[in-house]
Parts: C-alpha cells; sequence; structure tokens
C-alpha cells in the first residue's frame, strides 16, 4: 500500500487513513497538539480568548503560512485569517496558483491579545511550543513568514543569524536551514492593506513562492 501523505510503500498492519506508521504519528500528534492548545492556560490571553485558533488548511501541506496573533473575527471564528487581511492572503495565494493541499495556515500566538495589541515577549514565549511542534508534524518544506514579528521568531528558533532589520530587507529573501525548509519571509496582509503600494512586491514574492513550491512538491 501507498502512503497517502509521503508516497512511501507501507505494510498493511499499519493502515489508519491510507497512511504509514510515520505519518500516522504525525497525524496523530497534531490531532494531540490541538486538544492542549483547547485546554492551554499557559497565559493570562486564554482568559480573554472566546477562541483558540490553531490553523486551517491541509495538515500535511509543503507550504506553512505563519501570521502574528489572531483578531477579533479569528477569535470569533476560531480560524486563522478570516478577516480583510485573511481575503488579501487568500487573493495572493489565488494569484500564486497555489492548490489547496500545499498550504497550511497558522499564527505564532494561538490566542487574541485584547484590542489587537501587538504579543507581549511573554506571551510568544509560552505559545511558541505549539509552533515548533506544529511544524515538526506538518512538516513543511518551504515556511512563510507573515510579517516581521513571526519572521523574527522564526529566524530565532532555527538560529538563522540576518543581519536585516525590517521587513522591506528580508522579504522575498530564500534563506535555508540545513536541508530542512526553505524560509521565504512576505509583508503581513494587513500591512498591504494599509499601504496598497506594496501589492505589487507582494505578488512578485507569491509568484517566487510558486516557482519554489514547484520546485519541492
Ligand atoms: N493577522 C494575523 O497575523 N493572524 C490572523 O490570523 C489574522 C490576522
Amino acid at each position: 500500500m501507498i502512503c497517502e501523505r509521503c508516497k512511501q510503500r507501507f505494510g498493511m498492519a499499519s493502515v489508519k487513513l491510507g497512511l504509514c506508521r510515520e505519518c500516522r504519528e504525525d497525524s496523530d500528534g497534531l490531532l494531540l497538539l490541538h486538544r492542549q492548545v483547547t485546554d492551554c492556560k499557559r497565559c493570562p490571553l486564554h482568559k480573554t480568548a472566546t477562541n483558540k485558533v490553531f490553523g486551517r488548511g491541509y495538515w500535511a501541506a509543503p507550504i506553512l503560512f505563519i501570521g502574528e496573533a489572531p483578531g477579533k473575527n479569528e477569535d470569533a471564528v476560531g480560524e486563522p485569517f478570516v478577516g480583510a487581511a485573511g481575503k488579501m492572503l487568500d487573493a495572493l495565494i489565488t494569484y500564486a496558483d497555489l492548490p489547496f493541499k500545499s498550504f497550511y495556515i497558522t499564527n505564532v500566538l494561538r490566542c487574541r491579545p485584547p484590542g489587537n495589541r501587538v504579543p507581549l515577549p511573554e506571551e510568544i514565549s509560552a505559545c511558541l511550543p505549539f509552533l515548533e511542534r506544529t511544524i515538526e508534524y506538518i512538516k513543511p518544506k518551504i515556511l512563510v513568514p507573515l510579517g516581521f514579528t513571526a519572521a523574527k521568531r522564526i529566524f530565532e528558533l532555527y538560529k538563522c543569524d540576518i543581519t536585516e532589520k525590517m521587513m522591506g530587507e528580508i522579504r522575498g529573501k530564500i534563506h535555508y536551514y540545513i536541508d530542512r525548509f526553505r524560509i521565504l519571509p512576505v509583508y503581513h496582509p494587513a500591512a498591504i492593506l494599509y499601504n496598497r503600494t506594496l501589492m505589487d512586491v507582494a505578488k512578485e514574492d507569491f509568484k517566487l513562492l510558486n516557482a519554489l513550491y514547484r520546485g519541492v512538491k
């Protein structure tokens, strides 16, 4: 039998959802992580959140988009990028011709900071292990931090030494983390909504993402 995710041959003994043992462990790990996020009280944000926001998209996707934190709409619905910024992200994904099974979307934080304020360092530290484990189970080939907060955390997490300090300098450049994945930071969709002149470079970056995706799939 062929595993639906990794396309390797495997024995019938480990059949569950058409996945080999390793891929099944990742799928189960992600489900368990989802429950742990739902029960999480690691920082005070759980007290004000209406819903925890885990992620949306294909669980074994090669591309992982990483935003900052849920906003008002995401908090109400329990899914990332469902408001105006989400529409912008969806438009760029459509522009780049990325199929549904090519991406998963999550955030650095799982709970909305009140009033959409910038996440505090202690909230990020409390939530970051969830992002790390999400990456471990999904095993994406391309990480796409959306905006500077996510890019900074991803570079710190994977010890990528970058000298650039601004989004305008790091966006659209491919960084390699050993041979595990590529990191392609792009502008946050909300930044493009505020400043429409960023749209042209955002489109360039998503074209590059399409080329990267065609190369790794
Ligand atoms: N902005 C983010 O960074 N994440 C969301 O989920 C929505 C808006």
